[in-house]
């Protein structure tokens, strides 16, 4: 691409030659398209519909907000190399009037989102096509991960992204879900949705970008070429094995730069957080080492940390990603930390996993907010969020908390992404998964998780993987079926509650005691846990239950009586979503009444604890 920014427009002009092969078996007629900045185009776009105008909580307010693409010519290159002899005749053959606007999802004829082109002839398996595009993008007022905004100083800032015509993917037999034995491929193209990131392919972007010289660039890639002439700046970057390619400009960024290994890092940084550079460069040392360690290696040589305005931040793409800080944040609230953290992990499930964000957003948010609890605990300990004289919260809490506190019994894991009910989609994309995932580590150790997920990265980078994809890694690393797993916590929304309901001893003529726990599964999820029983003489005793049936009893005979049962003592459990009833401690046992009401008033004062908790979240 060949792009020039025009600040005063907000518009992006430029050339697009786009190379695609085709990788299907069989012919294929039909090319389809993103259109994504046409989702700001009015209000009657599928995305303004779902979002009601607004996004994380930016409203379009300026006298002409609006932002859309224009393709203004689309045709077949004429001065690339042979064509098949049929081809030669499509030779600069004029597509522009084949686009169609197409609305697979929803059939709201107003979205101007994905389009189709039909092809005078079709490209043989295998086959390259060459295009020429000309388009003019103009930026919304920023929303939703791009357009621009105007600083406190005054000066423009720009974020591209979903800026360009964008190739869709023909998913072939046997990849995802298509079947191996279909007769060919199918266009994946879903329509911008309020409630979805994005799916692409793979590919190599050689992308020229011209500003006014004040500006300063950030974008994906490796920069190769800077020059300044005529009061414009002209940089290029190229981009290897990435499947999208963003950039920002502003004359405000500060450029901080700092190397880890192979990796180059740049902060660009508002003036006034200039005092937080390093926090950001930090942040993200402290995810590039746990990932490649945890992992994998990352395999670009930079990564760009925005600090961003507004809508931008908080964001993705290839080898850049917004964070954005506020002036004076305080170092014990590491909110700044946790985002870079979290984008970085995207380089990764996003990057280059590539799941399909429409359809399993899981596997990308929730996946990277399970690897960021652990990133967040491990290097900044138990009160990795938030750090406050006694109060600390870590991330793998805190987004438990997320989970139990919002209706767990709703939204799948496995969902359409803009099929959720309002409000489930974050759950289940975010905290739900950091939950599950943090739960099957508990469940199986941490040496068989990080194995599992070396794999899963080592099989699957560059190659688009699906949930079924994740469940057969998991379950060759482990040699175990886990079927009741997945179905459960993944596919579907089985609720974990489990509780002591009674405890019962009594002694018996020679002096022994028998005793009864009676333990319960309060709903429908069910989950192997432990037992610990305590002895009024201080000894324990742990017992395995599997957790399927609705009620057990355990009766047990010893020397002493049981006067405290614990169910999953370790907290392995964390999708229990009451920790307050598994544990009791028997009423009926008058021996050592000073004990009991110690172990009562523990247990008061942890309801107490953990009321005061939730209320923050
Ligand atoms: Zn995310």
């Amino acid at each position: 691409m060949d792009v020039v920014l025009d600040p005063e427009t907000r518009s992006i002009k430029g050339t697009e030659r786009l190379t695609w092969t085709n990788p299907d078996s069989a012919p294929v007629d039909e090319l389809q398209f993103h259109m994504y900045l046409n989702a700001f185009k009015d209000n009657n776009s599928t995305f303004m519909k779902e979002s009601g105008g607004a996004h994380r909580g930016n409203t379009a307010k300026d006298e002409n907000p609006w932002g859309g693409i224009q393709i203004s010519s689309m045709r077949i290159a004429d001065d690339v190399g042979d064509l098949r002899p049929e081809l030669l005749t499509s030779r600069g053959a004029d597509l522009t009037q084949s686009m169609t606007f197409i609305q697979p999802d929803d059939g709201n004829v107003d979205d101007q989102t994905v389009f189709s082109v039909q092809l005078p002839q079709s490209v043989a398996p295998g086959e390259t096509i060459t295009l020429d595009i000309t388009f003019e993008s103009r930026l919304p007022e920023i929303v939703a991960r791009t357009g621009w905004a105007i600083s406190e100083s005054g000066n423009p800032f720009i974020f591209a992204g979903q800026w360009f015509p964008k190739i869709a993917v023909l998913e072939i037999p046997g990849q995802r879900y298509v079947p191996a034995d279909a007769s060919k491929g199918v266009w994946n193209a879903h329509q911008f949705h309020a409630n979805s990131e994005f799916y692409a392919d793979f590919g190599t972007f050689d992308v020229t970008i011209r500003v006014p010289e004040s500006f300063v660039v950030g974008a994906s890639g490796i920069q190769v070429e800077e020059s300044i002439s005529d009061g414009f700046k002209t940089v290029r970057y190229k981009a290897d094995d990435v499947h999208d390619f963003a950039w920002t400009a502003s004359p405000d960024f500060l450029e901080f730069t700092q190397q880890w290994r192979h990796v180059s890092i740049k902060a660009l940084i508002q003036p006034a957080h200039t005092g937080q550079a390093q926090r950001h460069i930090d942040a993200a040392i402290v995810a590039l080492e746990r990932y490649d360690e945890w992992i994998g290696e990352y395999p670009y040589t930079t990564l760009t940390v925005v600090d961003g305005i507004g809508g931008s931040n908080g964001m993705e793409y290839p080898t850049l990603i917004t964070a954005g800080t506020t002036y004076g944040l305080p170092t014990w609230m590491r909110v700044l930390e946790l985002v870079t953290i979290h984008e970085f992990g995207h380089q990764y499930f996003y990057g280059l996993m590539a799941s399909n964000e429409f359809e399993e957003a899981w596997l990308d948010e929730g996946m990277n907010s399970y690897i960021e609890t652990k990133i967040l605990d491990d290097a900044y300990g138990p009160g990795s969020v938030m750090e406050l004289g006694p109060i600390k919260i870590g991330d793998i809490q805190a987004q438990r908390l997320g989970y139990v506190k919002n209706d767990p019994s709703k939204g799948a894991l496995f969902t359409r992404s803009w099929e959720y009910r309002m409000g489930d989609y974050s759950k289940a994309s975010y905290s739900k998964p950091a939950t599950v995932m943090n739960t099957l580590e508990r469940y199986w150790g941490w040496d068989m998780q990080q194995r599992f997920l070396k794999a899963y990265y080592a099989k699957w980078r560059f190659k688009h993987p699906t949930t079924r994809d994740i469940q057969n890694v998991a379950e060759e690393i482990s040699g175990e079926d886990l079927e009741w797993f997945f179905s459960q916590f993944v596919y579907g929304v089985a609720v974990v509650d489990y509780s002591v309901q009674s405890i019962r001893s009594t002694k018996k003529d020679d002096g022994s005691y028998s005793s009864t726990i009676r333990v319960r599964r309060e709903q429908d999820g069910g989950f192997p846990l432990t037992l610990r029983l305590t002895y009024s003489d201080g000894t324990t005793k742990d017992l395995e239950w599997d957790g399927t049936e609705s009620w057990r009893d355990f009766k047990l005979q010893g020397g002493s009586a049981v006067i405290e049962a614990f169910l999953d003592p370790e907290f392995k459990m964390l999708l229990d979503i009451n920790r307050l009833n598994n544990r009791l401690v028997a009423n009926d046992y008058a021996d050592n009444r000073f004990a009991r009401k110690a172990q009562l008033r523990a247990i008061s004062l942890y309801q107490k604890l953990f009321f005061v908790f939730s209320g923050l979240f």
